[in-house]
């Protein structure tokens, strides 16, 4: 196995880590019917994408 040859250094580690802070999730409106949406997914309130598109909009019971 291998085996690192010398201590990382806490701010070596702490370097390393810098990047690993957690982004919230993007978000856009729906052009079709305004609710929140994921950037370049089909909305999952209406199935519209693109402002044309219907994707089988989901019926409410
Ligand atoms: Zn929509």
């Amino acid at each position: 196995m291998a085996v690192p040859k010398h201590k990382v250094s806490k701010s070596r580690r702490n370097m390393r880590r810098s990047h690993h802070a957690l982004k919230a999730n993007a978000y856009a409106e729906c052009s079709n019917c305004g609710e929140l949406k994921r950037p370049h997914h089909v909305c999952g309130d209406c199935g519209h994408y693109d402002a044309r598109e219907v994707l089988a909009p989901e019926p409410v019971v």
